[in-house]
Order: structure tokens, then C-alpha cells, then sequence
């Protein structure tokens, strides 16, 4: 298998119902666990690093050693710019092989965030490369309480603006805004899947969930009936990463330990974590039909 890009995954997934995990990555190590929790359950997978984390590690550095990794790997790997902020980010990116790129331009204006993601498919298409987009608002809980989204408000994503969207830029995917915020939650939060079944059943393309850490088994299973098929998740993995590389430190007090070992450690605990949200998300064993 190998670099792929997601309208290889996720057609497969939308047809079949089930969705393909999408996991951020900071690093090497968190890279390698995320392809190899895909690998173990012979899942396909999206590796993504958003332009937000981009003081860490150049788009250079990432694209070389994400596509390094996708193109030796058993399962097929969409190599993806989370959240590009700007058209030259996600330009710069497919030139240099991403497979995959995400335009988020859903805070601005309706106009700017159409023509700015029409640029970027139609290069993206001649790439061979697939684009993302996002209509909607989706916030991220501040400790302020949750944003209420029980209730129909204009803050989900319209279906009459998600589908005017897909045909005047005929995006591959598409992000929507149905009660999910980034980030970690602080309460329950109000899912209208009734607003996410009429976009899917008024687009031909598949979905995709942002802010999905800290969801419930049952409010993954319910998204993915309702249409979604790529899951975005990183916060929750992040914690319980750090968490358990601090309970590994304090179990080895009195040994020797030097970084390779929490390198190693962390791409055990990457994989023991996304293993649990590929299985829920249902994509084991769907590598061999997805290309
Ligand atoms: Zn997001």
C-alpha cells in the first residue's frame, strides 16, 4: 500500500459506513505510532499535521518524513495539511507531495472562503491531490461553558450553504458544523444529527467530523450512520499520551533512561490509544477493499 489520497479512503468508507481515522501528529514518534496502530488492525489511515503546529517542525521536514512513511507502509496512508490558513500553505504542501490538503477559510466570508478553495482544488485535481473544506463554525470550548448547539441556531452548517459550497468549488470532503467543538470538552455536548444526515443525503461527498476527542462510543457510531467518514482526533490522545509517559518516568525512578526509550514509549502509547478509536470507528480490516 501506500501514499494515497481521500477519495481513495473515503469513498470506500462512505459507501460501506464506517470512517477513517484522521490523527494529528507533532512529531516522529507520534507519526510512526499512528501508522502503526493503522498497520496492526489493517485499517487505512489519514496522517495530518495542522499549519498551527508548524513552529515546531517545517512543512518541509513533515512532508518528507510523512510521505517517507505512507509510502513504506502495509495500508494505505493519506499524507494531509490539517487546517491550512492561507492558499500559499496549502499550495507549498501539494507541491511538495501531500496527497490531501485542507483549506479552512469558514470564519471568513462565504465569497473569500469559495474562491480561495476553488484555487486550491483545481490545482490540487491537476496534483492528483484531494481538498478539504470547512462551512460552518465550529468553536472551541474556552471554559466559558459550552456553546449550545441543542437547539437549531445558525452556527451549524446550513445544508442550502454546504451544498451551494461543494458545487462552486467541488471539494473532495467536506468539514460541517454539527455541535462538535476542537479541543477538549467540558460537558456533554448536543449533537443534531439530523442536521448531519440532511447535508450527507444533499451532497455526494463525504464528511468529515472535526473536534472528535471525547466523543462517546455511541456518539461516533451515531455520527458515522449520519454521514460522517473521516474522524479528526488528536486532544485526547495528546493527554493520554503525556499522562502515561509520566506514569512510564515514575515507574523507572531508579533506572537508567534515556530519550530513545520515551520515543519508544510514546509511539507504544500513540498506537494503544488510536487502536481503540480505529476499532470503534469500524475501519478495521477495510484496508485490502480501499485501493
Ligand atoms: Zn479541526
Amino acid at each position: 500500500m501506500t501514499l494515497v489520497n481521500l477519495n481513495d479512503v473515503l469513498l470506500d468508507a462512505k459507501k460501506r459506513s464506517y470512517a477513517v481515522g484522521a490523527f494529528n501528529f507533532t512529531d516522529i514518534s507520534t507519526a510512526r505510532g499512528i501508522v502503526s496502530a493503522a498497520e496492526k488492525l489493517n485499517a487505512p489511515v489519514v496522517l495530518q499535521f495542522a499549519q498551527s503546529h508548524l513552529p515546531y517542525m517545517s512543512l518541509e521536514e513533515v512532508g518528507i518524513n510523512a510521505i517517507q512513511l505512507a509510502k513504506k507502509a502495509s495500508v494505505p496512508v493519506v499524507v494531509h495539511l490539517d487546517h491550512g490558513e492561507d492558499v500559499a500553505t496549502a499550495m507549498k504542501a501539494l507541491k511538495m507531495g501531500f496527497s490531501s490538503v485542507m483549506l479552512d477559510f469558514s470564519l471568513k466570508p462565504f465569497k473569500e472562503n469559495v474562491k480561495a478553495t476553488k484555487e486550491v482544488v483545481e490545482i490540487a485535481h491537476d496534483l492528483g491531490a484531494s481538498v478539504e473544506g470547512e462551512i460552518g463554525v465550529m468553536t472551541r470550548d474556552d471554559g466559558e461553558g459550552m456553546p449550545d448547539y441543542s437547539h437549531l441556531t445558525d452556527k451549524y452548517t446550513k445544508v442550502e450553504d454546504a451544498k451551494r459550497f461543494y458545487d462552486l468549488t467541488h471539494v473532495d470532503a467536506l468539514a460541517v458544523s454539527f455541535g462538535t467543538v476542537h479541543g477538549i470538552y467540558r460537558e456533554k455536548p448536543h449533537l443534531n444529527f439530523e442536521r448531519l444526515h440532511e447535508i450527507s443525503e444533499a451532497l455526494p461527498i463525504p464528511l468529515v467530523m472535526h473536534g472528535g476527542s471525547g466523543l462517546s462510543d455511541e456518539e461516533y457510531r451515531e455520527s458515522i450512520k449520519n454521514g460522517i467518514t473521516k474522524i479528526n482526533y488528536y486532544s485526547v490522545m495528546s493527554f493520554n499520551v503525556v499522562n502515561g509517559l509520566r506514569d512510564y518516568l515514575n515507574a523507572r525512578r531508579d533506572k537508567q533512561t534515556f530519550l530513545y526509550d520515551c520515543d519508544m514509549e510514546v509511539i507504544r502509547l500513540v498506537e494503544e490509544d488510536l487502536m481503540k478509536k480505529i476499532k470503534i470507528f469500524g475501519s478495521t480490516d477495510t484496508a485490502l477493499v480501499a485501493k
